[in-house]
């Protein structure tokens, strides 16, 4: 048995280890096979775009698109840019109205704000309990102005997954592009951008084992063909949508890691459910509650909050043993309780209560138990505390 390794990680939605057939994948472009992926003057360089183009065919099939839908990106941050901002000034002619929701990643929040400051509309839909946008109130919020519905497909905090399939049938039917930032779904869930009506989609590659600092976004390129701005200009490269010299090792990296995730899907999911139908089991045996929509959610993710308990509390206490947050890894520097927990209607003192767990791939059976362990046990220790 190998040597277990502390702290267990279990954040999986903050980022993931590169997986070692990844990395092995990858590791000949950073020397030999070290070409421009635009030199095609030489066997450097073309070596290196036989290789993107075969990631792209990869990423592309594994998603339901064609090869010159996929426009490598810095990552999902960088493709939910492109998608906004992209998308709203090119097709001004149409109109200047965005719809997305409150519990968006910053990325897209962000984005969506600096639009609103150069004068574009946006709405930003609520969710319910559970984090869910309501399809009948996103139909009444549509004018002759809205360009683009951008809602994401998995929640990064509470792992809600969205009613993608009816929001991108709402959108067509309104005649309205539909972005979805998936970058939590990719690998995890099965996507079929055509069947489910998506015209543009974010996906990164660090959160399913592969490298970080690149990702991809899918821009329809039929019925209808998706008009874009670039937002970031240069040699041309990417159909002149996104400049810059390719990420050949980051791109080989990325589609091996989309390789391995589909092929391991089904499974992996079986396992996670498994891990987190039982920490909920014992853990909400001594209060938790779940944060989050109890089916339509990731299998890997678990958001649960202890009522009267700070998870700042619970994080400290198990912290050389676990690698948990109290939500995602962009926000947790700050004072303030999520956007995401506060949308679906907690109070802020529940909203400081809440820790999510996400396992993943190299996690295993006895770490799981031991994870479980340390939580009951960091419990147990605060409330002799508090008495
Ligand atoms: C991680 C994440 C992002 C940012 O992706 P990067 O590739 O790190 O830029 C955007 N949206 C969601 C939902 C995410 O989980």
């Amino acid at each position: 048995m190998s040597e277990m390794k502390f702290p267990i990680y279990l954040d999986s939605h903050a980022t993931t280890p590169v997986d070692p057939r990844v990395f092995d994948e990858m590791k000949p472009y950073f020397t030999e096979k070290f070409g421009n992926a635009s030199s095609l003057d030489h066997s450097y360089g073309y070596d290196a775009s036989i290789a993107v183009q075969q990631s792209r065919e990869t990423i592309a099939k594994a998603i339901g698109a064609n090869m010159d839908e996929i426009i490598f990106t810095s990552g999902a941050t960088e493709s939910d840019n492109l998608a906004l901002v992209g998308v709203m000034e090119r097709n001004k002619n149409k109109g200047n109205h965005l719809i997305t929701c409150v519990t968006e990643h910053k990325a897209i929040l962000d984005t969506a704000r600096h639009l609103e400051s150069i004068g574009y509309n946006v709405t930003y839909l609520p969710v319910d309990e559970f984090g869910q946008v309501n399809p009948e109130e996103l139909k009444s919020v549509i004018t002759n102005d809205t360009v683009l519905i951008s809602i994401m497909f998995a929640n990064n905090e509470i792992g809600t997954i969205a009613n993608i399939s009816e929001i991108g049938r709402i959108a067509h039917e309104n005649d309205v592009l539909f972005h979805t930032d998936a970058a939590q779904a990719l690998g995890h869930i099965p996507i079929d951008v055509k069947k489910l009506n998506i015209d543009l989609m974010s996906i990164s590659s660090h959160k399913i084992y592969g490298p970080k600092g690149i990702g991809a976004l899918y821009i329809r390129s039929i019925l209808p063909r998706v008009k874009i701005n670039s937002i970031v200009y240069g040699g041309g490269q990417e159909r002149n949508i996104r400049s810059g010299t390719l990420n050949v090792p980051g791109i080989v990296g990325f589609a091996k890691a989309v390789e391995i995730a589909y092929k391991e899907m089904d499974s992996e999911n079986i396992k996670f459910k498994k891990w987190t139908d039982m920490m909920f089991e014992k853990l909400s045996a001594v209060g938790a509650k779940l944060n989050g929509h109890p089916i339509n959610k990731l299998a890997h993710n678990l958001n649960i909050r202890f009522d009267g308990v700070q998870s700042k509390s619970i994080i400290n206490t198990v912290s050389k043993k676990l690698a948990i947050s109290a939500g995602s890894a962009c926000t947790t520097q700050m004072v303030e309780p999520s956007h995401v927990l506060l949308a679906l209607g907690l109070t802020e003192d529940q909203a400081h209560n809440a820790i999510r767990i996400g396992c993943g791939r190299f996690n295993t059976d006895e770490e799981i138990q031991i994870a479980t362990d340390e939580i009951l046990n960091a419990l147990k220790s605060l409330a002799k505390i508090r008495i």
